[in-house]
Order: C-alpha cells, then structure tokens, then sequence
C-alpha cells in the first residue's frame, strides 16, 4: 500500500505492507484524509516522530465485526492502555501508555489502511458527507474547549489565532451565545468569520483585560503573552497551541490578577458529528485545496504556505 512517511524526510513509499488487525481492531480503507498543523510541527522535528503521518480522516471499514463491516467511519486519535488510572478514570485522552495515531508511537491515516480498536470509531452518519467527516478529528479538539471552561451567553469570549482549528472554535463559541471575538490579520479569514456572523477585530484595536474567555489557538510563542493581555481579572485561558519554543510572558500577572489558564485538547467525536449532522458549523469554506493522495508530497508544501486552511487527500 502507498503511506507518506517521514523519518527525517518526507517521502511516499508505495510498497508498504498492509496493516494486520486482530482483536478488537479494525481494517480501515481511508478514504480521505486532511492535513493539520500537527503534521507540519512532525515534519519539522518537534516530536521525534518516525512513520507514517496523518491524525484527521474518514474511512471505510473493510475488517472487523458484522456491525461495522462496510459502514464509513472516523476514528479517535488515542490508541490508549485501559489499564492505567487514568484509563480506569475515564480519561483516556491522558492514558499513561497512550500511543497516538500519526503522533506517537502509532502509524497515521495518510496510507491506503490503517488499524484502529473498534471502540476508537464512530460511524458517520448518512447526512454527513466524507468532506464534513473529515472535520471531526479538529472539531472535537475545537468542541474540548466548552468542556474544560464554563462559557456564558454573558461573556466576552476572544479567540487568538484564527487558522484550520482557530476557525472551528470560533464557530464553536458562537454556537454558546457568547460575545465572540475572533482576532484575525488575513482578509480571507476575515470575510468568512463575518459570513458566520461572527466579529472580528485587530489585536491592537482590543482593550486589554476586557475578555473573561480568551482562547489562545496561535501556535506562536507571542500569542500566550497576547492573551494575558486581553484576559480580565479572574478570566481564564484557553490554551490550544503546540509551541516550538518557550513562550514569553509576565507570569506574575497570573497570580496577581488569578488568572486561570487551562490546557485543551482532543475532545468528544460524537458531539462533533452531530454538530455537522444538523448543520450548526460550516466546513466547506475551510478547504483550501484537495489533492490525489500520489501528490501527497505537493499537499503538504501547500499546507505550508502562511494562512493556509485544511488541505485534503483524496484517495
Ligand atoms: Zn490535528
Ligand atoms: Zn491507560
């Protein structure tokens, strides 16, 4: 089967075996794949990643059991242990032993098959199409944000960073009622938060200490010391970004002015689903582009370009 590899460089083998289920696990056919920010970090070194890449796809099971046979489905990333506390806690998300698909220790999507235990997939409904499904991965992770701070229609909520992820929280939050800002630099961005009905500022047009919600979703190290900034007395981050670096910021400002900073990531599939299911968050707008997965490789140096939205792989 084909795979797009990297192992210090990125390259498209198209002779790799193709992946043994047994137990609970499933045999996937991918159907399509998109590319995320995460990839691009691997392909960078920031993990010390070596294998097959690829996080966010649709598939169709190929092996496995009778209920699943055939059906289109997505997959969660946590390969996890079940054994460990955490695990015996219900938060597998931070399994001690977890292996990650694309990330850690576990082979990614963007290969003809991949293996996955059963309990990892959630079937995709008939309304939602292979372009939508392949949103969830990121929707989720966009959805972790409501589950890990209380939002009120009654609050200022500012979302920092609005690229693939940035644009899926943005209309997230809008969904709470919140008073939603999205601080956006690219006209792009900017027109289709506004289509959505949601506001968008510039960072320096913002009062600092004004936003009881902030969500910090850059990527670079100056947006944790910019969403201290915006953040009010008692407010909380919402931190999203990966950093390269160590960021920069005047810690002291968080005990003095009790700021809470609280840090997000995967989260719940089948609320995803169902949010595309009933239509409540637009995805179309949001591809950038679509490539045959043999120019995989080209995919890639497109996802690259500064401001670029989700970038697909078709199979
Ligand atoms: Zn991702
Ligand atoms: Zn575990």
């Amino acid at each position: 089967m084909r795979g797009l590899i990297f192992d210090g460089q990125l390259r498209l083998d198209t002779s790799l075996p193709i992946p043994q289920y047994q137990g609970d696990g499933a045999l996937l056919k991918i159907r399509q794949a998109g590319i995320c920010n995460t990839d691009l970090e691997l392909v960078a070194g920031m993990y010390n990643f070596s294998g097959i890449l690829g996080h966010e796809f649709v598939a169709e099971v190929v092996e496995g059991s009778p209920t699943l046979m055939g059906k289109r489905v997505v997959g969660e990333i946590s390969v996890v242990c079940g054994q460990c506390d955490f695990c015996q806690r219900s938060i597998p998300s931070q399994c001690r032993n977890r292996m990650t698909v694309g990330i850690r220790r576990y082979p990614g999507a963007f290969a003809d098959y991949l293996v996955l235990p059963q309990r990892n997939l959630h079937i995709v409904p008939d309304m939602v199409s292979d372009d939508q499904a392949v949103f969830v991965e990121p929707l989720a992770a966009a959805l972790q944000v409501t589950e890990g701070v209380h939002i009120s229609p009654r609050d200022r909520v500012i979302v920092i960073g609005l690229g693939k992820l940035g644009m899926l929280i943005a209309q997230v939050l809008k969904l709470t009622g919140a008073d939603v800002i999205a601080v956006v630099r690219r006209e792009q961005q900017a027109r289709l938060l506004q289509n959505w009905g949601i506001q968008t500022a510039a960072l320096e047009d913002l009062e600092p200490q004004r936003a009881q919600v902030v969500v910090e979703v850059t990527g670079n190290e100056d947006g944790f010391a910019a969403a201290l900034n915006l953040v009010e007395s008692r407010g909380t981050i919402v931190l999203k970004s990966t950093y390269n670096g160590l960021p920069q910021a005047d810690l002291t400002q968080i005990a003095v002015r009790e700021i809470r900073i609280v840090g997000s990531r995967c989260g719940p599939f089948d609320a995803a689903l169902r949010l595309l299911e009933r239509g409540l968050v637009d995805t179309q707008p949001l591809i950038e582009a679509r490539y045959p997965f043999d120019e995989a490789l080209l995919a890639m140096e497109h996802a690259q370009i500064k401001g670029a939205l989700k970038v697909l792989l078709d199979f």
